[in-house]
């Protein structure tokens, strides 16, 4: 299933991607509520796929999908989690970390709950003061239950679903401040979308490749698999000391062909169009303003 967020007419609600357009779950089971943690803590797949079958389809023209969940914590990200990216970075300058280039344990940051929008809403470069506004195309891992002291083995067991992030950056501030949180969190500057497609419907995730498109040129292609901390290490490192909770978003890491990656480099601009393609899951698409 490809679960999504969305408001119509003033409503919010939750509902599933299917080709016709959105099927409301919400109105045909109010119970599932408007809320995607309150879905994915309370998941019955069966539940759920008995009110796909009996729920209205609205095109999607009269929809505006959301993200998918607003996170009720920090998103969890990881930096320089592909070698040719690790590469790119260190030679940008942008780099005041002084990690070895490609690093030996993950290196996890977070973003502030505030910088998330969802599908088409604007990235504003207002909100980085100093003109350096990135992207970084990634995968998101949904977690779908409380956790701690997960082994690579079990970790899938307890990933909800896959969803894409786009890791927007002010490098100017990464760089200044040394700490990336706050380069990182910008107001508007994680969006998630268009939607969560459940791991039953995506069991291999790492057959899928990431692209990112600004105004239609392709920057950025990788496939998942070329993750240096796969998802299951990932899932492991962060559970061996905190306890990790349904609904928590861990952005995976970008590839190359970022900005910075460019010589000289290349900034978003206003009028810009991004959009992070991962298959399996769909286009997230953000206009720059
Ligand atoms: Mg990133």
């Amino acid at each position: 299933m490809r679960l999504v967020a969305f408001s119509r007419s003033g409503d919010v609600g939750l509902g599933a991607l299917v080709p016709e357009g959105v099927a409301d779950l919400t109105a045909v089971s109010p119970s599932l509520g408007s809320d995607m943690h309150q879905l994915i803590e309370a998941w019955d797949a069966g539940v759920v796929a008995r009110s796909l079958a009996l729920a209205p389809v609205h095109p999607l023209h009269e929809v505006q999908l959301q993200a998918p969940l607003r996170p009720r914590r920090d998103v969890i990200a990881v930096g320089r989690n592909y070698r040719e990216h690790a590469a790119e970075f260190t030679r940008s300058g942008f780099d005041a970390s002084e990690q070895q280039e490609v690093p030996a344990a993950p290196i996890v940051f977070t973003k502030a709950t505030t910088s998330v929008i969802g599908p088409d809403e604007a990235i504003v470069l207002a909100n980085d003061p100093t003109g350096t506004t990135d992207y970084e195309g990634e995968l998101g891992v949904v977690v779908g239950r409380r956790c701690r002291g997960v082994t690579r083995e079990q970790a899938l067991d307890h990933v909800f679903g896959w969803t894409i992030v786009n890791d927007v950056t002010a490098r100017e501030l990464q760089r200044r401040h040394v700490q990336w949180f706050i380069g990182k969190s910008p107001d508007t500057f994680c969006p998630i979308g268009p939607c969560i497609t459940t791991r039953d419907e995506l069991p291999d995730i790492g057959r899928s490749w990431v692209r990112t498109r600004v105004n239609g040129d392709e920057r950025q292609h990788m496939p998942v698999s070329s993750l240096i901390f796969d998802v299951p290490s990932l899932i492991e490192t962060l559970s061996s000391v905190m306890t990790l909770l349904p609904g928590d978003v861990i952005a995976t890491g970008t590839g190359a062909g970022v900005g910075i990656g460019h010589e000289p480099p290349v900034f978003l601009a206003s009028g810009d169009v991004v959009e992070v393609e991962i298959d399996g899951i769909g286009v997230l698409r953000n206009p720059v303003t």
